[in-house]
């Protein structure tokens, strides 16, 4: 399988919960409010020989230099056609992660036209209840009623044979992370459980996570069984290492 990081940059965020870019060559992190994250957005395509996948959609903003969605120029600049995308696998829907699932010029519209969207049925109602600032319910409202989504029932299940999903509950009381099996491969999206290398190496645990012990116990647990196994990671919010297999 062939994974495409989509990098939309790097930011920082603090208790406001807003995303403020951040330029390595010229920002500098102690300048930022106190207890500011730096963290990478970066959503995956993976191409299978079934699909290509969309994981996570990004902030859904408008790209700095074009006249089009960032989401959409990375897709086009990894020489793949918006229209090709067949499924969009959506870890959660906090607004870094799921802003880019509705046009930015018009939210009534998603934004992969021929993609079938799947997302954890308890995380859409929990989300479009609980509304700012964690989510943004205009940006997702348009999943509500789509012939283009496919609401996932359960802690357990799968899409087509060879993707498997597991509903966690650790970063966000609804939160879900995928496993892509083709041959020998597996790959693994932690989505917000699993954002970055670091956190999987030590013990760590957050104050941003809904339930900080489960997360860490997770990180440790698919860490141990993923090096072993030979999964390949591929993590969100890491701005040096967005995938990572051991060797
Ligand atoms: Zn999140």
């Amino acid at each position: 399988m062939k994974i495409i990081p989509l990098s939309e940059g790097a930011f920082t965020i603090d208790q406001t919960k807003v995303f403020v870019p951040f330029d390595d060559e010229k920002d500098v992190l102690n300048e930022r409010p106190t207890g500011s994250l730096l963290v990478e957005i970066q959503p995956f395509i993976v191409i299978t020989s079934k699909d290509i996948l969309l994981i996570d959609t990004g902030l859904g903003f408008h790209d700095r230099q074009g006249s089009k969605m960032q989401l959409h120029a990375n897709i086009e600049k990894a020489g793949i056609n918006i229209k090709d995308v067949t499924k969009v696998l959506m870890s959660h829907l906090h607004k870094d992660h799921a802003g880019g699932i509705s046009m930015e010029n018009n939210r009534s519209e998603l934004s992969l036209p021929n993609a079938t969207y799947y997302i954890q049925n308890r995380e859409l109602d929990f989300a479009l209840e609980k509304g700012f600032p964690s989510f943004i319910p205009e940006e997702i409202a348009a999943l509500k009623d789509s012939s283009q989504v496919h609401l996932l029932d359960g802690d357990d299940g799968d899409i087509d044979g060879y993707i498997t999903y597991h509903h966690t509950g650790a970063h966000s009381p609804h939160h879900q992370v995928f496993w892509i099996r083709e041959e020998n491969e597996i790959l693994f999206f932690g989505g917000d459980d699993a954002p970055q290398l670091q956190q999987m190496k030590v013990k760590y645990k957050t104050k941003y996570d809904f339930n900080p012990d489960l997360a860490m116990q997770l990180r440790q647990k698919w860490w141990k069984q993923g090096n072993d196994e030979g999964w390949t990671f591929m993590f969100y919010h890491d701005i040096k290492m967005p995938v990572f297999k051991k060797n």
